[in-house]
């Protein structure tokens, strides 16, 4: 059985493992996300140290974006634009094979997470979900028939406009590119900026809380009609507060009003918007995956 690396390359910190899956994580590392040549010269030498005893089949790499994912491009494998100082445009794929000498998989840390969730989690076996992350950023990654969308490049699900009523809601959003974007309206800051207070001070029965399943209510029915996802799964922080559940799930079926005549949109809802199954090492799990599923990440996808 081979044996992979997997990077989880976050805002703050990075998480190294190696290992087949999550009953088989053999060893791992937590090291602050720095500057590139600090962070990736300790990546290196932590792979490096494991292939001295077993070689490593392939690495991957899940990471903050933006990123260009488009494997015909040329810049694929680099973090593209990011804020983040000095990391904007580092070619971390690129660095990380040259120097370990293996194949490497490399997307988004969402969607990898959402290839962990298919491959060990709550959409294990379903070829067709949806995966939203509601976090510091939104983030959505969808599986259309097994393989995860890439067109241009990855999807960006958080930055869709939704309807925003500005007088019952007069907060004007707070994503720097579109201001209300769904992003701009319910991610961790964005809940934030409008209450004064982080999102795990409110309580469970704040006037918050209907208006976060609102908005992501809406949400979810546009990624529905769109893509028909057989389910989905939502993940980050604000989607720590369970009562969000079942109040998404009643506004996603009133927002159908009964059009699609699907058990899982009516009887089956319970099931059909779920949180994850894989806890704080999805990210970890999914980069592991990224470098086991070369379809969708190393190797080229020139179907379009
Ligand atoms: P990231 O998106 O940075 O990877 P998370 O998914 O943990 O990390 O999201 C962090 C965001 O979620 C923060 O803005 C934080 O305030 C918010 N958050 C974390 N826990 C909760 C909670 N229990 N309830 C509401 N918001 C939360
Ligand atoms: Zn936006």
């Amino acid at each position: 059985m081979p044996v992979w690396g997997g990077i989880e390359a976050g805002g703050t910190k990075t998480v190294c493992a190696v290992g087949t899956g999550p009953d088989d994580l053999r060893a791992d590392v937590r090291i602050p996300t720095t500057t590139p040549d600090e962070t990736i010269g300790r990546i290196v030498q932590f792979f490096r140290r494991y292939q001295e005893n077993e070689p490593l089949a392939a690495v991957g790499i899940a990471t903050f974006g933006p990123v260009d994912s488009n494997p015909d491009s040329p810049s694929f494998g680099r973090i593209t634009t990011t804020p983040k100082p000095g990391w904007a445009h580092t070619d971390i794929a690129g660095i990380i094979q040259r120097e370990l000498g293996t194949p490497v998989g490399f997307d988004t840390d969402v969607n990898a997470a959402a290839l962990a969730e298919h491959q060990w989690g709550a959409a294990r076996g379903i070829g067709n979900f949806v995966y939203l992350t509601v976090g510091t950023g939104i983030g959505g990654a969808a599986m259309v028939s097994g393989t995860l969308i890439h067109g241009l490049n990855h999807p960006e699900m958080g930055h869709i406009r939704i309807p925003h009523d500005r007088a019952a809601d007069p907060f004007v959003g707070s994503c720097p590119y579109h201001g209300d974007c769904l992003e701009g309206l319910v991610s961790g800051p964005a809940l934030e900026q409008r209450w004064g207070q982080k999102g795990h001070t409110l309580p469970p029965d704040h006037d918050a809380w209907p208006l976060v399943a609102e908005y992501l209510a809406l949400a979810l029915v546009n990624y529905i009609c769109v893509l028909m996802p057989r389910r989905i799964v939502l993940g980050g922080g604000v989607m720590k507060q369970r009562q969000l559940f079942p109040m998404i799930r009643a506004r996603v079926q009133a927002l159908l009003g009964g059009y699609v005549a699907v058990p899982e949109l009516q009887e089956g809802i319970d099931g059909y918007i779920v949180p994850p199954g894989l806890g704080s090492r999805a990210g970890v799990l999914g980069a592991i995956a990224l470098a086991a599923r070369p379809s969708s990440s190393r190797c080229p996808q020139r179907a379009r």
